[in-house]
C-alpha cells in the first residue's frame, strides 16, 4: 500500500504537510469546511481535503498515516485518539503522561530537570507564586501571588475560601526570567535526537501590558492572561545549546524507562532565569505551533542538513526511512 500522510487542517498542518510533499508524499487535511481553500488553494499542501473531525474509514482506505498535533488532541480528546484506528506517528502511551500533571512532574523529575516548586499548601508560599487552575485555556483565570496573604485575598475573590476547594489549581513557584521553548526530534529509527528550533510564545495580554505605563496599569486593574497567537524564533546564546541538548537526551532516556519510549517531535516550556538556568514548566509531545516560524529550517537543521528541513519535513524523512528499510511498525502506534 502506498503511505499518505494526513493531519487536522489546523495548528501546524501546513508545515507538516508541506513537508511532507517536499519528501514525496500523497497528502490529506481533514477538519472543517471552512477552511479547506487555506490547505488547497491558498496553500495547496492538501492534495485531498476530507470534511469532518476524524473520517476514520476514509483515512483508513486511503492509506493515511495521521501526525498528531495540539489541537487534533484537544478536539478529539485523549480517549479517541488512544483508540484510533488510523495509524498514527508517535507513541501514545505519553499522552498520559503529559497531560497529568502528577504523572509529568515524575518524568521530568526522573530526566533531572528543574522545575518549579510546587506549594500544596498556600500558608506555606514564601515567594512569589503562579496559580494555575486545571484545564485553562490559554491561561484563562491564571493569577500571581507574592505570599500567602496575598494568595488567599485573590483566591477568595474567585470563590476559592479554603484548602478543600484546592484540587481545581496548582500553585507553583513564579520564575522570573524569559519564556524559552526547544523544539527536539528524536529519531527511533536512527537513535538520535537532534535540536531542530527554538521559538518563544506572543502572548495577550502578558505581551501587551508592558506598552501601557505603569500607573494606567494600576488604574486599569489588568489581569495577566496569557492567550497564544503567534511565535517568534529565538536563536539562543551558543553557550547554552549543550545544556539545551543534555536536557532532551534525559527526557529521552526517561521516558525510554517510564512509558516504552518517546519518539519523533517534542517540546520544552522553560523559563531561563539571570543565572542561565532553565526551570521547566510543561512538556509537549509532539510537534509544538512553535515550529512554524521554521517551514523554511531553522539555523540548526540548516547546520546539519544544508537544506531547508522544518519538524514537518523531519517526521516526514523519518515516515520515509522507515518505508524503505521495512520498519513502518516500530515508529506507528
Ligand atoms: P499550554 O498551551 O502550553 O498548555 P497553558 O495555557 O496551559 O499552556 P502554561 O503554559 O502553563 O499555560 O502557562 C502560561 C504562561 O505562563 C507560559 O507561557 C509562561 O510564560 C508562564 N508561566 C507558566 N508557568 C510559569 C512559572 N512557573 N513561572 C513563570 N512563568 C510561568
Amino acid at each position: 500500500m502506498e503511505w499518505r500522510i494526513a493531519t487536522y487542517a489546523s495548528h501546524s498542518a501546513l508545515q507538516i504537510l508541506k513537508g511532507a510533499k517536499d519528501e514525496g508524499f500523497g497528502t490529506i487535511a481533514f477538519g472543517k469546511e471552512r477552511v479547506k481553500p487555506l490547505y488547497t488553494k491558498y496553500f495547496p499542501v492538501a492534495d485531498e481535503f476530507l470534511v469532518g473531525e476524524y473520517p476514520e474509514e476514509e483515512l483508513l482506505e486511503k492509506g493515511a498515516i495521521v501526525i498528531p498535533h495540539g489541537s487534533f488532541v484537544a478536539h478529539l480528546g485523549i480517549e479517541k485518539v488512544e483508540s484510533m484506528k488510523v495509524p498514527y506517528y508517535g507513541n501514545k502511551a505519553v499522552l498520559r503522561w503529559e497531560s497529568d500533571r502528577e504523572l509529568e512532574r515524575k518524568w521530568l523529575e526522573k530526566a533531572k530537570l528543574k522545575l518549579p516548586k510546587v506549594y500544596d499548601d498556600p500558608d506555606e508560599i514564601d515567594k512569589p507564586v503562579i496559580v494555575k487552575f486545571h484545564g485553562a485555556k490559554g491561561g484563562k483565570g491564571y493569577f500571581l501571588a507574592k505570599d500567602s496573604k496575598d494568595f488567599w485575598e485573590k483566591a477568595r475573590r474567585i470563590g476559592i475560601k479554603s484548602k478543600e476547594s484546592l484540587k481545581e489549581i496548582q500553585i507553583q513557584e513564579y520564575i522570573i526570567g524569559v519564556p524559552v521553548y526547544p523544539h527536539y526530534f528524536y529519531s527511533k529509527l536512527n537513535e538520535e535526537l537532534e535540536l531542530m528550533s527554538i521559538d518563544r510564545r506572543y502572548e495577550t495580554n502578558v505581551d501587551g501590558i508592558g506598552r501601557i505605563l505603569a500607573k494606567d496599569q494600576f488604574e486599569l486593574s489588568l489581569e495577566n492572561s496569557y492567550v497564544v497567537v503567534g511565535n517568534f524564533p529565538i536563536v539562543l546564546r551558543e553557550s547554552l545549546l549543550m545544556e539545551v541538548i543534555e536536557m532532551g537526551e534525559r527526557v529521552i532516556r526517561a521516558a525510554k524507562g517510564l512509558i516504552g519510549g518517546l519518539w519523533g517531535p517534542f517540546c520544552l516550556e522553560t523559563i531561563l532565569t539571570d543565572e542561565l538556568e532553565f526551570v521547566v514548566f510543561e512538556i509537549s509531545a509532539r510537534i509544538v505551533a512553535g515550529t512554524n516560524p521554521f517551514i523554511e529550517g531553522s539555523p540548526y537543521t540548516w547546520i546539519r542538513y544544508n537544506k531547508p528541513v522544518s519538524t514537518g519535513r523531519r517526521i516526514a524523512m523519518e515516515i520515509k526511512q522507515a518505508i524503505e528499510e521495512d520498519s513502518i511498525d516500530e515508529i506507528l502506534t
